[in-house]
């Protein structure tokens, strides 16, 4: 079953975690389940790497240093597949926003363009083990071990502060990302469609103070 008639607004799903936490994967499913699309954020500047084009050469070498690009390319690569996505029942979104500023931005084009609920999933994963499936998958010139460890780094500096802001603001939901893929994918849809049948979690541009139980009830 899927959740769309059940809530005729566009569902802004948010995947929050370290590098190796297993957000593709995970976003990848839920697209699937709730009828949505899935955006990636890394996906697409590593596209863009590999096309050449002007945003690629820009990025290439922060990228596979593990640094954070600058919120004004990530903004404009999004802007086109967000609109696109919010006007086809929604998106979940994989590796942004990355930092509260960037939450704050979005936040603003979002609730201007006055879309619907908005969910934080929040893939919890134990440090050694982001490093196993990293070096395991080692995907490109930023999954070197240097480089993994430092953008595990730069997520507990820039990233983690996200969790607090949602969960005073809006909806963060908490899930054990440790465990085998299909139990993470279960766990996060039953999450999601208790919450996404809260009234309250349809927000225009206002904020809430939400904050689903954690994983325990479904573990
Ligand atoms: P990911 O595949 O999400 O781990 O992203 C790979 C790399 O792309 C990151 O290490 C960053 O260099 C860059 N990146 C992806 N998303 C963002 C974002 N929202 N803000 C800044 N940099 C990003």
């Amino acid at each position: 079953m899927t959740m769309q008639s059940a809530a005729p607004r566009s569902k802004r799903i948010l995947m929050v975690g370290a590098p190796g936490a297993g957000k593709g994967t995970q976003a990848n499913a839920i697209a699937k389940q709730f009828g949505i699309t899935h955006i990636a954020s890394g996906d697409l500047l590593r596209k863009h790497i590999a096309d050449g084009t002007t945003i690629g050469k820009t990025v290439e070498d922060i990228v596979n240093k593990g640094e954070l690009v600058p919120d004004a390319v990530i903004m404009d690569m999004l802007r086109k597949p967000v609109m696109a996505a919010s006007e086809t029942g929604g998106y979940v979104l994989d590796g942004f926003p990355r930092t509260v500023e960037q939450a704050e931005a979005a936040y603003r084009t979002a609730g201007s363009l006055g879309v619907g609920v908005q969910i934080a999933v929040h893939l919890d994963v134990p440090e050694e083990e982001l490093i196993r499936r990293m070096l395991e998958r080692a995907r490109g010139a930023d999954d070197t071990e240097d480089v993994i460890r430092h953008r595990i780094k730069v997520y507990e500096e820039k990233t983690r502060p996200l969790l607090e802001y949602y969960s005073s603001r809006e909806l963060l939901i908490q899930v054990n990302g440790a465990r085998p893929v299909s139990e993470v994918t279960w766990s996060i849809v039953v999450q999601l469609q208790r919450a996404l049948k809260r009234p309250n979690t349809h927000t225009s541009g206002t904020a809430h103070k939400n904050q689903a139980t954690a994983d325990k009830a479904v573990a």
